[in-house]
């Protein structure tokens, strides 16, 4: 290493290698106080936690207290993989979930991420990294398990913008010729001046000989990370295989992952071609359904959005090599644009890599901005990355900022000059250039909307009720990518969800609008049982949650129906044949022992978020535009199916009544439902009214331990 670096603290700690998907021990670093710690795992860490976004909420939940704030030292950063995470048999094995008190929503968040940070920590030896306190200096956290040493290391004070810094943080702790053994976490510049930085996870792509970043993207920990003073994270391992996460019984990861591959190479390219256009593929299906976000969510299609589709992007990625973000990955949908050549701010006229988009982008800052011109989002795309901030939510806010300026809410003497009008390329730039700096009218918008809605009213006078009803934002996080308007369930797949609006718990959209598989309001509740646990059940295990059903097997449809085939019962199989043939865990038989496990964990975090505040009724309601027209402009747009809605749903009687009349109604009928919607969500959760988990709930799920009983008894 350079001498530039210099160790201000070394701990060194005996091997351990991994035994059936677990080290049992978890590594606490104090960036304050530079102490460093082993934690043992206990068996009922290991039973009632799983791992991953289990383990980083028991560590959390062990590490502050209710009025811990995410900038406080006391608040942690944690980064778990979980027992399966590491495998390489089967796709979508090497997820890491990082755990915090996020700045946006002042809960806890969870993040869900590629690369190979998560499972090389535990090659490393450790089960999850727990980083408490602030230094008061850049630093770097190096885990080295080739020598069996921690260190913190101090780091220049040069740019943290993720580009450059893992390619130097490549050079600097990976041997030559060893590149793959390296994985960094890493921010950049919009982390530290905005709320909604995210972190960046490496992986090291052999074929192309480069190094490239998955993100945690939601919550904002990239903001804690760098408010730590945290340069870097960076783990080594001497050698990277198929066997280190040490199973109880390869055989089975074998036979299941050779399964998996063959439908994989047989049945992607005929049903979502993930491995050529990846998520991209959902761009026009959305579009054809009016689903995707067009102008702050006004809309759910455009005539333009054919020039954004997967058949664009597949024309745009390097198809030359596979693209998987762990080893074995088949489904390979990560997809990098090999030469970008910059168009605007500091790296302007160099030619980069960009890695993905993937949908999310490409909604969210194409079509709900108004760009339609792929290189205009990678524009967009390159600099979110390379800035660390969440490019989910710097496209819903700028979304919402735009329609604000398009109603008189803002303009350019607000801006400082920026004309914020949809499709404004330039204007755009430099509100991200300008956030990533934390500078003029660019440091308001980095706050996210929740804080935005409040500036605007309270300073520009604007009616806090409309601000309200187009800033999409549920629990202080912004919405990803999906209009709800016609999905009373995805209503509650966003609004009921613990972290905030994000679409890893629950995705109904298509079972509930498009195939009407749930019309009840106890179909739909029992949905938003079933699939927001069964998803958690991947970030507790370390896994993506793409394989499970974005293929499927060729007879999935034909031997099952509805809500059953939606949930891909030979993938839940293959799924508790991964869990037993790492674990050795005998008790897990059947899809109901998965959604036990992620039922305990789900409502633990339902718990935290009640201890810090929140967890409550009141903090589950939606923004209006998620579930209706708020505009007359909306509502016209849409006008034949909103007018058969009112007299067929709502027996509202609409002859001679004004658009302004029916906007009001529609609105009184859909709240309605949606208010009816979480009573039978609490109820089938084995919640209050209130939306607080029961007693015996927590007795049933066995975490009813003393504090988290006290707690619950004090809010009922
Ligand atoms: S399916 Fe895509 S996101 Fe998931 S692990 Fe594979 S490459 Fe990564």
């Amino acid at each position: 290493m350079e001498n530039d670096y210099s160790i201000l603290k070394e701990f060194d700690y005996p091997p351990q290698e991994v035994s059936r998907g677990y080290t049992d021990r978890t590594l606490y670093v104090n960036l304050s106080s530079r102490e460093i710690i082993s934690k043992s795992v206990s068996q009922a860490m290991k039973d009632i936690f799983i791992g991953g976004r289990g383990f980083g909420l028991r560590l959390l939940w062990d590490g502050i207290t209710s009025k811990t704030k995410w900038d406080d030292p006391e608040n942690e950063i944690v980064i778990s993989s979980g027992p399966i995470g590491g495998i390489t048999q089967y796709p979508g094995t090497g997820k890491s979930i990082v755990v915090s008190v996020s700045p946006t929503t002042e809960m806890v968040v969870d993040s869900n991420v590629g690369g190979y940070y998560g499972p090389y920590l535990k090659f490393a030896g450790w089960d999850a990294i727990e980083i408490q306190g602030k230094a008061n200096q850049e630093v770097i956290i190096f885990v080295d398990g080739s020598t069996n040493k921690v260190q913190i290391i101090e780091a220049p004070m040069d740019t943290t913008n993720t580009h450059v810094l893992t390619k130097e943080l490549l050079k600097l702790f990976a041997e030559p010729g060893k590149e793959n053994c390296v994985s960094s976490v890493t921010a950049g510049q919009g982390a530290d001046n905005t709320l909604i930085g995210c972190l960046n996870v490496s992986y090291f792509d052999v074929p192309r000989q480069t190094v490239k970043v998955k993100q945690a993207g939601r919550g904002g920990t990239g903001t804690v990370f760098r408010n730590k003073n945290i340069k870097a994270l960076v783990v080594k391992i001497p050698k990277m295989g198929g066997k280190l996460n040490n199973p109880a019984d390869q055989s089975i990861l074998n036979v299941t992952g050779k399964k998996i591959n063959i439908e994989m190479k047989e049945n992607d390219p005929i049903q979502n071609s993930m491995k050529t256009k990846g998520t991209n593929v959902l761009v026009e299906i959305m579009d054809y359904h009016d689903l995707l976000p067009v102008h702050n969510f006004k809309f759910g299609a455009h005539p333009d959005s054919e020039k954004i589709a997967s058949t664009v992007w597949e024309g745009i990625f390097d198809l030359s090599a596979p693209d998987g973000c762990w080893y074995g990955c088949t489904m390979a949908c990560a997809h990098t644009v090999k030469k970008y050549t910059v168009q605007t701010g500091p790296y302007k006229d160099q030619e980069v890599m960009v890695d993905g988009p993937e949908y999310e982008t490409t909604a969210g800052v194409g079509s709900n901005l108004g760009f339609f011109d792929p290189l205009k989002i990678l524009e967009f795309n390159f600099y979110c990355d390379t800035y660390g901030m969440d490019i989910i939510s710097f496209g819903t806010l700028t979304g919402f900022i735009m329609e604000c300026y398009e109603n008189g809410i803002l303009d350019a003497t607000k801006t400082g000059g920026l004309e914020l009008e949809w499709g404004n390329f330039k204007a755009t730039t430099d509100l991200l250039h300008q956030m990533a700096n934390g500078k003029g009218f660019g440091k308001t918008a980095g706050l996210g909307i929740r804080k935005m809605k409040k500036i605007f009213a309270d300073d520009y006078g604007a009616d806090p009720n409309f601000l309200q009803d187009i800033g999409m934002e549920a629990k202080g996080m912004e919405y990803s990518e999906y209009v709800t308007k016609e999905s009373l369930a995805q209503q509650g797949g966003f609004g009921l969800a613990n972290k905030g609006a994000q679409h890893d718990e629950a995705w109904l959209i298509f079972m509930d609008m498009v195939s009407n598989l749930i019309p009840t309001f106890e179909e739909k509740a029992e949905a938003l049982h079933y699939f927001p646990m069964f998803r958690t059940w991947f970030g507790l295990n370390g896994l993506c949650k793409l394989p499970w059903n974005d293929v499927e097997p060729t007879n999935n449809r034909t031997k099952y129906d509805g809500i059953d085939a939606a949930k891909v019962p030979e993938h839940v199989e293959n799924y508790i044949k991964l869990f037993t043939g790492v674990t050795g865990r005998d008790d897990v038989k059947t899809g109901e022992d998965l959604i036990l496990m992620s039922e305990a964990v789900y409502n633990f975090q339902r718990v935290f978020n009640l201890r810090m505040g929140f967890g409550t009724r009141e903090f589950d309601k939606i923004p209006y535009r998620s579930s209706g027209p708020v505009t007359s402009e909306e509502y016209e747009s849409r006008q034949e199916r909103y007018d058969k809605q009112l007299v067929e749903l709502a027996g509202y009687d609409i002859e001679g009544k004004s658009t302004i009349d029916k906007v009001k109604e529609l609105r009184t009928y859909r709240e309605d439902q949606y208010e009816k919607l979480s009573d039978a969500v609490y109820k089938r959760r084995g919640w209050t009214e209130n939306g607080i988990p029961k007693l015996e709930t927590l007795e049933r799920l066995k975490i009813d331990f003393p504090d988290v009983v006290e707690i619950v008894k004090s809010a009922l």
